[in-house]
């Protein structure tokens, strides 16, 4: 009996250490979600060894980084620790399945005529990638080739963003990519604030099916709505906010990064941000 209780005095000594450890990292709770990283992550101290946590975070990892071309080298400059964000608690007082919940927002949206761009569309762009990804990428509007295809980011700006994603290490398949609205306005203008108004409920509905747990708002109109503020792109981006307790980073659309070449050492630096945050979260 004696050796139940020991057993047991053992264990709670050891979830009290874990926890204490995670909230030294900014995590509250356990989280249920299954992370990447098995064991002490790279850099973390290890109390299995006697090693005593401590406030300084790894940077993120280099490993599994291409140079991006005309993106400086990712190597070129020391990574800079960064505090871990809250964990996600947001959802919308209902958690879906991310399967589930998928399906149930097509159904919802169905053949939308909520705003005026049902008129000119050809397909409604609802979103692509891993339901459940940490990693969530909020863009614009679909432009032709989305509206063409059905699949948001495909066109020239969103062949940059597959290169962006791929040079953090992952593939599209494994994060989460969608617009802030899922229609195709005329000869790309930008969104009006009565479609914004529209279609944002689905943005959110995303958010709370996916449950990212860093979103990286592109260009100016993802990141003003997300970030809930009318700052300029310039002075927003690199800037972490959060939206219902989520991280969001803002940074500079693929788009703008495609006409204007010198701003890709910034949005990059961003990335660079969002992968040491992931890192911190033992999630990369
Ligand atoms: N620009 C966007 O903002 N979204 C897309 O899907 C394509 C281009």
């Amino acid at each position: 009996m004696s050796d139940v209780r020991e057993e047991l005095r053992d264990l709670t000594a050891a979830f009290r250490r874990h926890l204490e450890v995670r909230g030294r990292c900014g995590l509250v709770g356990v989280s249920t979600r299954k992370s990447p990283v098995v064991g002490t992550p790279e850099g973390f101290p290890n109390e299995a060894r006697g090693e005593r946590p401590s406030f300084a975070r790894p940077g993120p990892s280099r490993e599994g980084l291409e140079t991006l071309p005309g993106f400086p080298k990712a190597d070129d400059e020391p990574l800079t620790p960064y505090p871990t964000p809250p964990p996600v608690l947001y959802d919308e007082g209902q958690v879906l399945h991310a399967g589930v919940g998928v399906n149930a927002l097509r159904a919802e949206i169905g053949d939308c005529q909520r705003c005026k761009l049902a008129k000119g569309r050809r397909h409604i762009v609802i979103g692509t990638g891993n339901p459940e990804a940490n990693l969530m990428f909020v863009g614009e509007a679909p432009g032709a080739d989305e509206d063409e295809q059905g699949e948001p980011f495909v066109g020239a700006a969103g062949q940059l963003l597959t290169r962006m994603i791929k040079a953090m290490g992952y593939e599209r398949s494994e994060v989460y990519i969608c617009n802030i609205i899922k229609c195709r306005p005329p000869q790309n203008r930008n969104p009006e604030p009565d479609e914004i108004s529209a279609c944002e409920q689905f943005l959110r509905k995303q958010i709370a099916i996916v449950q990212p747990r860093i979103i990286v708002a592109l260009g100016k109109f993802a990141a003003q709505y997300l970030c809930g503020e009318s700052t300029p792109i310039s002075r927003l981006r690199g800037n972490l906010r959060t939206y219902n307790e989520i991280p969001v980073m803002p940074t500079y659309h693929p788009a703008y990064l495609l006409r204007d070449e010198s701003r890709k050492g910034e949005a990059w630096a961003d990335l660079k941000h969002v992968m040491g945050l992931l890192t911190n979260m033992g999630l990369r």
